[in-house]
């Protein structure tokens, strides 16, 4: 342990991804807020518990057409008996219920329409024999038969939507069938994205000798966009300390939060560490004990977070996977921020040769009822096409010795 300026205490001793994982998110406090009217709120994470203003609805009313009456007139209806009675006006959706039904009468009601007082039945137009005057039943309704009572939808007071979830079309109903025209939201974090390497250029231009193209640009910005944030890509740094820490400086003034890749090893070239410190982050997290993923640098720039990812693409993926996506989701109020843990079983043998936490990709199968993981061939940190089918990761511990088909392992859902 060592403190920093800001007094964190950062620990730099290599962890477990979970661990790691779980420290970061005690540094992390969601974005402020702000109101979102219900055009705009679809996605948004919902910043305040809505409770509900009223019932839904807000009168007993008919789901059907038919007609209201009173359920004692028809107890003695049968085929062989039935019971006529007497319509005596007809309630539309919309209209006010005033007539006061009295025994021996019917209304003719419309789907929506309110239940006049006095009635406590509806029996669908099929189920009558009816003429503009009289309608006729041939058996015994129950009282409280075809209405849709006050309140049954929605109660005054029941929480429509919680803090930290994110508003779905059910909750854009649901906000809107109580006259609710917006709601309170997290305001989305701008994200930074930064790339550094010489050998990086841009989808777009010409590649060159040995220089490859900037994959991880997009793979990365679509995942900080499915975690709620605004990603903004800020340009390749090269293998410069002076460019990577003065590009770093620049957009920390600017943005909620950083993404850098490349440049996190302990090669001549890794400069992001000791250009991040310079740019004044606080590391906390140096390396995790996993692959891939393992080289990373996670720290805080005051309430900021800054992650510093591997330029592999797989090794960056799945340490963002494990650590990073937990951290954005709760900066952008997310209430699930750390993925649910399913058992998984494996459909292959792998055989580990990693000392830290193995983080397997694959696709998902399900067999008997049990999710299973159909391991994608190629596990390596630098391979990127196995990512493409990857629905879910499974982590083989530590202690784990080599996996056989059939053994049943942690893991979460990246899709
Ligand atoms: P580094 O983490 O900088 O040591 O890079 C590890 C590997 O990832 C090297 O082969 C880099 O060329 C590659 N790499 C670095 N940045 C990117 C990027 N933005 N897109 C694709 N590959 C990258
Ligand atoms: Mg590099």
């Amino acid at each position: 342990m060592q403190e920093c300026r800001t007094g964190i205490r950062r620990q730099l001793k290599k962890m477990r991804f979970s661990e790691t994982r779980d420290m970061l998110l005690e540094y992390i406090n969601p974005v402020d807020t702000e109101t979102v009217s219900l055009e705009e709120l679809c996605g948004r994470v919902i910043a305040e518990d809505v409770a509900a203003r009223m019932n839904v609805p807000h009168y007993d009313r008919s789901p059907l057409d038919g007609y209201a009456v009173k359920s004692s007139d028809t107890a003695s209806a049968s085929e062989g008996s039935p019971v006529t009675l007497r319509i005596v006006c007809e309630i539309k959706a919309g209209d006010t219920a005033d007539h006061i039904l009295k025994s021996g009468e019917a209304v003719k009601i419309l789907t929506g329409a309110p239940i006049p007082d006095g009635a406590d039945a509806v029996v669908k137009y099929e189920d009558t024999l009816y003429t503009a005057d009289s309608v006729t039943v041939s058996q015994p309704l129950l009282a409280g038969e075809n209405i849709i009572r006050a309140g049954e939808d929605v109660k005054t007071g029941d929480v429509l939507v919680g803090r930290g979830t994110a508003a779905d079309t059910a909750v854009l109903g649901l906000l809107a069938s109580q006259g609710i025209a917006g709601a309170e939201v997290y305001r989305k974090p701008n994200v930074a994205l930064i790339s550094t390497g010489n050998e990086i250029v841009e989808v777009g231009t010409a590649l060159t000798g040995s220089r490859i193209y900037n994959s991880n640009r997009y793979m990365l910005a679509a995942e900080m966009e499915r975690c709620g944030c605004c990603a903004v890509y800020e340009g390749c740094a090269g293998d410069d300390m002076s460019s990577i820490a003065g590009l770093l400086s620049r957009v920390l003034s600017s943005y909620d939060a950083v993404v850098i890749t490349g440049g996190v090893s302990a090669g001549d070239y890794d400069l992001v560490p000791d250009a991040l410190e310079r740019a004044g982050v606080d590391i906390l997290v140096h390396g995790v004990k996993m692959k891939p993923g393992m080289a990373c640098v996670y720290g805080m720039y005051r309430s900021k977070p800054v992650i510093a990812l591997s330029g592999n693409p797989a090794s960056a993926l799945t340490n963002f996977y494990c650590i990073g996506r937990s951290i954005l989701r709760k900066y952008s109020g997310a209430c699930d921020y750390v993925p649910e843990t399913v058992q998984i079983r494996m459909l292959r043998d792998f055989s580990k040769k990693s000392r830290g936490d193995r983080i397997l990709r694959g696709t998902m199968k399900v067999e008997k009822g049990m999710i299973c993981m159909d391991p994608s061939p190629e596990q390596g940190n630098v391979i990127i096409s196995s990512m493409r089918a990857a629905d879910l990761l499974a982590v083989v511990p530590m202690e784990h010795g080599p996996v056989a088909a059939g053994d049943v392992l942690d893991g979460f859902m990246i899709r």
